[in-house]
């Protein structure tokens, strides 16, 4: 039966129905269907014409390939529209709104855009004599200050290309820290059970054994539990605050002192740094290591708009193990970019130790695009703006939780005002159905859902975070959506098993996708050739 009838589109049909079967092209309106490019493609078409090629000697010998490359070609119009249909079946932060939990995705100033953009910038290269790049150095260094200054701690290694690089870095520091000590037997790191995954994997990584501590029944850190397994096994902790459950941990001062006096070293997860930055300084908290994602809280693109920047701020314990290069402003007021050859004279002065780097993170000095959008976003804010920031931010998450806590089960509701992000469960929902279908009905909505079935410490977890740049209209539109959405869920609705109905693509089966991937188009004509 065609999913198009009299009365027009009806998304309560049976799953197998699409618009698109009811159309001669398969488009919908203006959204248009398009195949796969080996599909359309042809290698004798060229969107360029070239002259012919000289008849030449061929230097390749037998390396010269003797089968045509496969490789698909369309003229240029078409491959303009190809690339222009696939991008409007996708959905980013400039088409609307994106609440996903944990990632901190909000709107990227152009400003920032254009920075970045600047041929001095964006045109140099890091083997680069040293006095030709001093503004972009002293970017570095700028950025720097501000992340020492905002986050209350005494260096930063600014080269980790993500968070969870950054984590690395950390963790990393804190074991040469350990060997330094002569305690590298300690081996021991204890992880929360609300952890953002990338935690204990680091931790594994970097060769530590990972042990989880439970979370009490308000989403905070069991601080006594932690405390009762602190001893002379324990490396140190890795905790997020404010945390996954969109709590601020109460206790880290105490907690910090605790895993100080048994010996070890507190690593914090910095991914929700927008809720506080400007409130709390997390070297006030006894941290010794922390990431920061400029991607997140400083308005950098990320996901497949990247790249991250993971920015590491060190304690005064941990900054002499810190990765090269550092960058430093000397007294002469000129940036020095500081390389193993100078590194041990210049930590003896910063840090009366000698040399005990880990050694590097990267090959040069980091995300210098990442970098220079950072410091402007940094810079059109001031310290005034940055602290506003974490204020609306939670705000925002406060009138989501608030407005919603009604409809969804809203599980640590009762534990206080949220920080920055909103945490639901899919316990009230009518038999059968989960949080899988809410998210896939808020598609049809027009929303990316919310971050979904995270953190574990709550069943059928929905993270909502709207961040400071969604507008009230942005929020109660959202709200209306999911609302609309959970009801259904709650009702039974049948239709909201088989969402999304008007995205391009319906359910899938996830789990034959992850079981079973399809990475390689197989059957089209050119791969046979290309074989
Ligand atoms: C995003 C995130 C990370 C990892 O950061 P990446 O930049 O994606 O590597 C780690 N922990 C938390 C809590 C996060 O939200």
């Amino acid at each position: 039966m065609n999913a198009i009838n009299q009365s027009g589109w009806k998304p309560e049909m049976g799953s197998g129905d699409t618009a698109a079967a009811a159309t001669f092209t398969g488009n919908r309106a203006l959204m248009l269907e398009e195949a796969l490019i080996f599909e359309i493609g042809s290698d004798t078409t060229c969107g360029v014409d070239l002259p012919t090629t000289p008849k030449g000697s061929s230097r390749l010998g037998n390396l010269a390939r003797a089968k045509p490359i496969g490789l698909p070609g369309l003229s240029e119009p078409e491959t303009v529209r190809h690339y222009t249909r696939l991008s409007r079946q996708n959905y980013g932060i400039d088409l609307g709104f994106f609440p996903l939990g944990s990632c901190t995705m909000k709107h990227n100033p152009r400003l920032n855009e254009k920075m970045a953009r600047l041929p001095g910038f964006a045109d140099i290269h890091p083997l680069q004599p040293v006095d030709t790049v001093q503004g972009a150095l002293g970017v570095i260094n700028e950025l720097a200050v501000w992340l020492i200054e905002l986050t209350g701690m005494h260096a930063v290694a600014m080269s980790p290309k993500a968070g969870a690089h950054g984590e690395l870095c950390g963790m990393l520091c804190i074991k040469a820290a350990l060997e330094a000590r002569g305690e590298g037997h300690r081996k021991v790191v204890l992880v929360p059970e609300s952890a953002h995954g990338t935690n204990p994997a680091t931790a594994a990584f970097a060769g530590f054994t990972v042990e989880n501590i439970p979370a009490t029944p308000e989403g905070r850190v069991d601080t006594p539990a932690l405390k009762a397994r602190l001893g002379p096994d324990v490396a140190g902790v890795m905790i997020t605050n404010p945390n996954t459950c969109g709590l601020f941990e109460r206790d880290l001062k105490e907690i910090s002192d605790a895993v100080h006096a048994a010996g070890g070293y507190v690593y914090c997860d910095g991914a929700n740094f927008n809720a506080i930055v400007g409130r709390v300084r997390p070297g006030d908290l006894g941290i010794d290591a922390m990431h920061i994602n400029l991607h997140k809280t400083f308005s950098t693109p990320h996901g497949g708009g990247g790249p991250g920047s993971g920015p590491v701020v060190l304690s005064k314990a941990l900054a002499p193990f810190g990765p090269l290069p550092y960058t430093a402003r000397t007294a002469d007021g000129v940036v020095h970019l500081i390389e193993e050859a100078d590194a041990e004279a210049f930590e003896r002065e910063h840090f009366g130790r000698p040399l005990t780097s880990f050694g590097r993170m990267t090959a040069f000095h980091g995300q210098m695009g990442m970098f220079t959008r950072a410091l402007t976003y940094i810079l059109s804010h001031g310290a005034d703006g940055l602290r506003q920031v974490a204020e609306d931010a939670v705000l925002n998450a406060n009138y989501v939780l608030r407005s919603l806590e009604g409809t969804l089960d809203a599980p640590f509701a009762a534990s206080g005002p949220c920080m920055h992000e909103a945490l639901f469960s899919d316990d009230n929902l009518a038999e059968g159905f989960s949080t899988l279908d809410i998210a896939k009905g808020l598609i049809d909505e027009g929303f990316h859902p919310m971050t979904v079935y995270f953190p574990l410490v709550v069943h059928g977890a929905m993270l909502v975070e709207p961040t400071e740049t969604e507008s009230k209209a942005a929020l109660d539109q959202f709200i209306g959506a999911l609302r609309s959405v959970a009801e259904r869920a709650k009702a039974g609705d049948p239709s909201l098993k088989s969402a999304p109905h008007f995205a391009p693509r319906r359910r899938l089966d996830e789990t034959l996708a992850a079981r079973k991937p399809v990475l390689v188009w197989k059957d089209a004509p050119l791969a046979e050739a290309a074989e």
